[in-house]
């Protein structure tokens, strides 16, 4: 798992007053979450780190500040992470799975104020985006099994009937009310699931710390999913599109402040002996989106462009860009489930595709 040489061990702390599940010791957490310091490329001045955090390998570079400074924003963010996937887990015991427990029974619960910022959000993304982008559905999908850190699921798919009932019951993040930091839902049967966001956010989030301690320029990167601040000293950071079916569709530099987000139908599924059910559902029928296998997104913000991919994913083919249309998306590049690209222009000028690769521009009228 370490992928670079350790310079020194990571100065860290915990603090005492959080709470563990059982059986968890801050040891084996904290071995979990920090993976270490990277040597600062000299070349550069990038100095590096890696944590682990929903399961994802985070890779946290910053360039123009000095080693102490680093290793003590290194240091918040550990436990910054360790908060994020401790109160926000949708299956695992803790904050949000508490707030679950709530609304199902009808009672309200206090929340703190990550998850009120994510419940805000998504209600105006939901509704933006015609309710396709929907975290509410946290019941169907832990239903077709996708509250797991094992993938693939094997088997076939849950009974339509199941399915069909918790539909009917239409759990929308509209249901909930906030009031300060106290939640409520008038649907027993919302229950929150930040899967489709909650990387964006964790990276919005460590950006904004990054900041607090005089950090200028950065880049978060989760797997490719990514938010740059700043630039990467005589050049801006380079970042590359992942291929649905391996390697790289292509690459694009990140101008100043924005997040580049994919939602893929390839690596997180359920499936049987005759089928492949993707893990991102269309909340409107409760069954798996196929047809298209990725879509990234460039956005202001992680917590949009990683919402947005969800959302134009489910969008599918043929409304896509109507979608993004209307959540005024400029920057959109998608990949069919035949492998053919399609992008919006703005993006288009911005991607350098490998050799090979060709797209068709899809106009989206949104002013870059
Ligand atoms: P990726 O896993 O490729 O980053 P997403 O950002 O789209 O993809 O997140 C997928 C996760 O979002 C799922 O595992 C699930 O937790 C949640 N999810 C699935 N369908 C939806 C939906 N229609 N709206 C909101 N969240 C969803
Ligand atoms: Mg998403």
């Amino acid at each position: 798992m370490l992928r670079f040489r350790m310079n020194r061990p990571p100065r860290t702390r915990f603090p005492s007053p959080l709470s563990l599940p059982q059986g968890l010791s801050w040891s084996l957490l904290s071995a979990l979450l920090w993976l270490g310091l990277a040597s600062c490329d000299f070349g550069t001045g990038v100095r590096q780190a890696q944590f682990i955090v929903f399961g994802t390998q985070v890779d946290v570079s910053v360039r123009g500040v000095g080693e102490d400074q680093a290793s003590e924003a290194f240091a918040q963010l550990q436990q910054d992470f360790l908060a994020m996937h401790r109160d926000w887990h949708a299956w695992e015991p803790g904050l949000l799975h508490d707030i679950n427990e709530a609304f199902a029974s009808g009672l309200p619960a206090r929340a703190d104020p990550a998850i009120v910022e994510m419940v805000k959000a998504s209600q105006a993304l939901e509704a933006l985006s015609g309710g396709r982008f929907n975290p509410a559905i946290g019941a169907l999908i832990e239903l077709w099994g996708f509250h797991t850190s094992d993938y693939p699921v094997y088997g076939p798919p849950p009974s339509p009937l199941a399915i069909d009932a918790l539909v009917a019951q239409r759990p929308s993040t509209r249901d909930i009310q906030v009031d300060g930091l106290l939640l409520s839902s008038g649907n027993t049967a919302v229950q929150l699931d930040f899967g489709g966001i909650a990387k964006g956010y964790a990276i919005d989030l460590a950006c904004q710390r990054l900041r607090a301690f005089g950090v200028e320029n950065a880049i978060v990167n989760a797997g490719g999913d990514l938010r740059a601040i700043g630039d990467h000293g005589d050049r801006p950071w380079r970042v590359a599109i992942r291929d649905p079916r391996g390697g790289i569709v292509g690459s694009l530099e990140t101008r100043g402040d924005e997040a580049v987000f994919t939602s893929g139908n390839y690596e997180r599924f359920r499936e049987d002996e005759q089928l492949r059910y993707p893990h991102i559902l269309d909340p409107r029928t409760g069954w798996p989106v196929v047809e298209l296998s990725s879509v990234t997104v460039i956005a202001d913000d992680g917590l949009l462009a990683d919402a947005a991919a969800t959302a134009l994913i489910v969008a599918g083919p043929a409304e896509w860009a109507e979608v993004a249309r209307t959540m005024d998306l400029a920057e959109v590049l998608v990949v069919d489930a035949k492998g053919r690209v399609f992008q919006t222009p703005a993006m288009a000028e911005r991607v350098a595709l490998v050799d090979g690769v060709e797209s068709e521009t899809v106009n989206v009228s949104v002013a870059p």
